[in-house]
């Protein structure tokens, strides 16, 4: 006889089982009766309890929580989530590593990703970003080459700093970025601890169609706080899920994180007269020239009640755009756009956006039809308004959403960078603006991990960091000898212009 006072176990067709432990057997020593569905079903789910991890960013950790508006920027944009000061939109996140497979240790060095999902009244925005200002490259063509140097060697299966290096030598554009990876900003001690980016330039356009460029910057209002690549290895001696740890705790404890959301606007007709791409993800937008704008504050304040549910089924997408928001001609925002959507419909399904991560709060009215986990209703109350146009009620286009027209023109061809300096000039202001000790951390972490390269692809990365800064080559080089992983080959005209084209 069950307990009464506990719920019945069912089959998944809610069908009342009578025993967990024991199969159905043809006598006391088997064999098992093929007929026994209820250990059928236990074993096929369980052969198909994973989905395939995202090939980038697949170990994360998430929670929900409130973005409220603090400051009126209506005259930017006129998008919805912003249209009052103390308007509240529930939030999701996820923050990530890049490189690492699923069961990767959380405190690695490595580029995180920041990812925010706006369930707004207009559907949902996803700012799809990391916790840096820029990126490795800028053209979407290269993403699968660049992605396939941070992921494992085909034939020894271990990651390779030789093809980090190489391909980052052969891009130089990428220096930005390994820079900041390489700085004391590359192993947060937590997501807590760490700004994040909406790193493309988007749009955003106000009721009179007047269009700015913007960037999204998430300040954190806990302090930056990372870990030197000592502190990181003694820490994943202990535990490989600290970031997990952390977040989750802080949010069970009451201690909810903070994010100030601040816009960099930029007129329209601006972006013919900087003198950078502002459109090129390799680059920032110095604040002097574009300060910060409040917008409003994100606090995250729900640990999910299921990992699995809502954060691995969390699909997020740059594509997901709002009326008042919208993209830019950055071309890894283009290329972006299609490839996120397709990441999820491959690994979740063609319906990824009914499952309750992504589920818009908003009405939801749309014509795509049948496929995996289709378990929503769009027939609008009449079974024959499933085709558009119809004259049977079913939901129509608003024109009113039209964002302003884009005034950029153009031959159609496969455009290089013209000017090569121009990838070292931002660099060298973060080069700059480092105090002497980071620098020396950043010389020494750099070092380490081009340790392993052969002197061909050193010398290679030695020159572009020449023409970033000669005392960042030098610094390096010195690291190197001191690792006596090289030695301390001296600097001359060869080495000075072997950065690749
Ligand atoms: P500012 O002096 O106004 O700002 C410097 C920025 O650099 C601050 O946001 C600061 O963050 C951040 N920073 C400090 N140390 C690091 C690090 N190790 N890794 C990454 N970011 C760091 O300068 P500019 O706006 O004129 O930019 C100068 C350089 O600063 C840029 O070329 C770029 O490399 C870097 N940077 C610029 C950003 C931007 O959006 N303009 C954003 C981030 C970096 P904090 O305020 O927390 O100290």
């Amino acid at each position: 006889m069950a307990d009464q006072s506990r719920p019945r176990l069912t089959t998944t067709a809610g069908a009342p089982v009578p025993s967990n432990n024991t199969s159905q057997t043809a006598g006391p020593r088997g064999p098992v009766l093929l007929q026994d569905y209820q250990l059928i079903e236990k074993l096929a789910h369980q052969n198909r309890e994973r989905i395939p991890e995202r090939v980038v960013h697949a170990k994360g950790w998430g929670a929900f929580g409130t973005f409220t508006v603090t400051n009126d920027i209506t005259h930017i944009s006129a998008a919805k989530v912003f249209d009052t000061v103390g308007k509240k939109t529930e939030v999701l996140t996820r923050f990530s590593t890049v490189a690492g497979e699923l069961g990767a240790a959380d405190a690695e060095r490595d580029v995180r990703g920041f990812s925010v999902k706006l369930y707004t009244e207009e559907g949902n925005w996803d700012v799809v970003g990391n916790n840096t200002p820029i990126f490795f490259i800028r053209d979407g063509i290269k993403f699968p080459d660049f992605i396939r140097t941070q992921k494992r060697h085909p034939k020894t299966n271990l990651r390779s700093p030789e093809a980090m290096f190489d391909f980052w030598s052969a891009h130089p554009e990428s220096v930005h970025q390994v820079t900041i990876l390489m700085s004391d900003r590359g192993i947060p001690v937590n997501p807590m601890h760490m700004h994040g980016y909406g790193s493309h330039t988007f749009s955003m356009w106000n009721k009179d169609g007047v269009r700015h460029w913007v960037k999204f910057h998430w300040r954190s209002q806990q302090p930056i706080r990372n870990y030197t690549n000592a502190e990181a290895e003694a820490l994943i001696g202990k535990t490989r899920e600290s970031y997990q740890e952390d977040l989750y705790n802080a949010i069970d404890g009451g201690n909810f994180p903070k994010w100030t959301l601040c816009i960099q606007a930029m007129p329209e007709e601006d972006a013919e007269r900087v003198p950078y791409n502002p459109f090129d993800l390799t680059k920032v937008w110095p604040h002097d020239d574009y300060p910060l704008i409040e917008v409003g504050v994100m606090e995250l304040n729900r640990n999910p009640e299921n990992y699995f549910m809502f954060i691995e089924n969390a699909a997020f997408s740059p594509s997901n755009v709002v009326p008042g928001i919208g993209f830019s001609p950055d071309k890894m925002l283009q290329a972006r756009i299609f490839s996120y959507a397709d990441a999820h419909r491959y690994r979740l399904g063609t319906h990824y956006e009914a499952l309750p991560a992504n589920a818009p709060k908003a009405p939801l009215h749309h014509y795509h039809k049948d496929g995996a986990m289709r378990f929503f209703t769009n027939d609008f109350g009449n079974p024959d308004a499933y085709y558009e146009p119809n004259q049977h009620g079913g939901p129509v286009a608003d024109p009113g959403v039209q964002e302003p027209p884009l005034k950029i023109s153009g031959d159609a061809d496969r455009y290089v960078q013209p000017d090569a300096d121009a990838d070292y000039v931002q660099p060298r202001a973060l080069f700059n603006l480092l105090p002497a000790d980071e620098k020396a951390r950043l010389f020494d972490n750099m070092a380490s991990a081009m340790g392993p390269c052969s002197a061909n692809v050193k010398e290679r990365w030695l020159a572009v960091l020449r023409r970033v800064h000669t005392d960042y080559e030098a610094g390096v080089r010195s690291a190197l000898a001191a690792a006596d992983d090289v030695n301390a080959i001296p600097v001359t005209e060869a080495t000075q212009t072997q950065a690749a084209e």
